[in-house]
């Protein structure tokens, strides 16, 4: 009991004060060189790796208290996809660390040079709620690979998985680098004031635009891991039960819609429409049955400022009508069942907002091809999709949209595929992990160039005669 009275005290009076106290302890431990150890960087990945396996339940648990999120989703994209990320980097640690060696020119004959990736020092991790475990633990794997200390500051939109994170990190990595601090606004706050050696933000952008002003400040470099409307652009003539079930998944199946790179609206032609709006209806139906509001297979919305910002959405006199699935929603329960609207205006809300949940409309165009300048008519995306047999077409999509990351005849994979950068793109954001992008993301790659005593070339000494330009 005293315990827990001592622990909410610490809490209450996490401030700047604390926050640079934090910092200036674990520049302390940077400073000893400990982190930068090969060995360091291993066990704590394995630890990591430990933390995963012993935990399952509590993990499945706490994502169960803060979002209904079914098991299966919490044991495979969230604790499965970290525990990718540490076998990863343990795997391949030795090479990303190993000095690269360089070429070196005629001017500076005789020379050798290499590119030492060096730890950034002390960095700051803030995460989201709708991926409260792997958004916080995924940066952690690159900054310790990468050698650096280190705090985390997850969502308390997630308050289960928050404090879950805080008391495991505390007993399974190392608390002389590796911190947790809980907290909202305030404690960011304090935590945004002191001097980093880079900042890694996921969450909207409105955030990451103060992130990036605080970080400016010392000149401290950021990465932002931001959102979007990520379209989907279906092509006609194409195996459209497949193509759905691949939306479904990368939609509803990841988290009811509240993820980064859930398709967030659809665009295919006129034509096309009413066969894909009747193959979705089948599949969802297939899928999460007549009444979806009792499915256990859907997350539910994370709280009621997100539960009324998508009724808002739905509720707009401009889409009245536009309904043609879906549209059952459970207040009480902060439930909202998958919903198809179609032909939604683009100037509707839906259509100029990122809509982070259960709410999917379909857009129609004349021709395909209209689709690429519409979307590159709007804020660069996290991800964009098509679905299409067409060679040419899918040729145009590569070459055409700017977006984080592409992906054809799929959604949500390619944020598995720890060979590509992810990351977004303008609005979307800036920087990418995964992978070694993620040990990068916390590397300084320092070039040192090593020349010998011997052989002095005169011509770059004064005086500046004009027979040595001529040299
Ligand atoms: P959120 O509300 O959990 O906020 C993110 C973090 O910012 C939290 O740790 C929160 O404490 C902190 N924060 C909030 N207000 C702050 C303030 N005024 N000052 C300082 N810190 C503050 O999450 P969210 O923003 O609702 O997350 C959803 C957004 O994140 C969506 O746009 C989504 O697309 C994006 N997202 C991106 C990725 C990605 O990998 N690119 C992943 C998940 C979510």
């Amino acid at each position: 009991m005293a315990g827990r009275v001592e622990e909410e005290e610490e809490k209450a009076v996490f401030d700047a004060e604390a926050a640079g106290a934090l910092v200036k302890e674990l520049r302390g431990t940077f400073s000893s060189g400990k982190t930068r150890s090969y060995e360091w960087r291993v066990s704590q990945l394995k630890s990591l790796l430990k933390l995963c396996d012993e935990n399952e339940n509590e993990i499945a648990g706490a994502l169960r208290q803060d979002l209904s999120k079914p098991e299966l989703e919490t044991i495979v994209y969230e604790v499965g996809m970290l525990k990718n990320s540490c076998r990863v980097a343990l795997k391949e640690l030795k090479h990303w660390i190993a000095p690269e060696k360089a070429k070196t020119s005629l001017t500076s004959f005789p020379s050798s040079a290499q590119i030492l990736p060096e730890p950034l020092g002390v960095v700051l991790i803030i995460s989201a709620w709708n991926y409260p475990f792997l958004l916080s633990l995924d940066p952690l794997v690159g900054a310790i690979a990468a050698g650096n200390a280190m705090v985390l500051k997850p969502s308390e939109i997630a308050p289960a998985t928050s404090s879950l994170l805080s008391k495991l990190l505390l007993k399974y990595l190392d608390s002389s680098a590796i911190r947790v601090i809980e907290g909202a606004v305030a404690e960011t706050t304090a935590l945004l004031e002191q001097k980093w050696d880079k900042i890694f933000y996921t969450g909207n952008g409105r955030v990451g635009r103060i992130v990036m002003a605080a970080a400016a400040k010392h000149l401290t470099p950021v990465l932002l891991e931001l959102g979007g409307k990520s379209p989907v652009v279906i092509d006609a003539g194409i195996n459209l039960q497949v193509a759905t079930r691949r939306i479904i998944a990368g939609k509803w199946g990841c988290n009811n819609g509240q993820a980064c790179i859930s398709p967030d609206y659809i665009i295919t032609t006129n034509d096309y429409a009413p066969k894909l709006v009747d193959t979705l209806k089948t599949e969802l139906e297939r899928f999460y049955g007549k009444t979806p509001l009792e499915s256990k297979d859907l997350s539910r919305i994370v709280n009621s400022n997100h539960f009324a910002r998508l009724t808002k959405l739905l509720d707009e006199d401009k889409v009245s009508g536009k309904i043609v699935y879906g549209g059952a929603r459970d207040k009480e329960n902060l439930k909202i069942a998958p919903t198809i609207l179609l032909d939604v205006p683009r100037d509707s809300l839906i259509m100029n907002e990122e809509i982070f949940g259960p709410l999917l409309p379909i857009i129609l165009v004349n021709k395909i091809e209209e689709s690429f300048d519409l979307i590159n008519s709007g804020t660069k995306p996290l991800a964009a999709y098509l679905f299409s047999n067409n060679k040419k077409l899918k040729e145009q999509f590569v070459m055409s949209v700017s977006a984080g990351g592409l992906l054809i005849n799929d959604t949500a994979l390619h944020l598995a595929v720890e060979t590509l950068p992810f990351g977004g793109v303008g609005e979307s954001g800036m920087g990418a992990y995964h992978g070694k992008f993620s040990f990068d993301a916390f590397t300084h790659k320092k070039a040192v160039l090593y020349r010998s005593l011997v052989g002095d070339a005169v011509i770059r000494y004064p005086p500046y005669t004009t027979g040595k330009m001529r040299l």
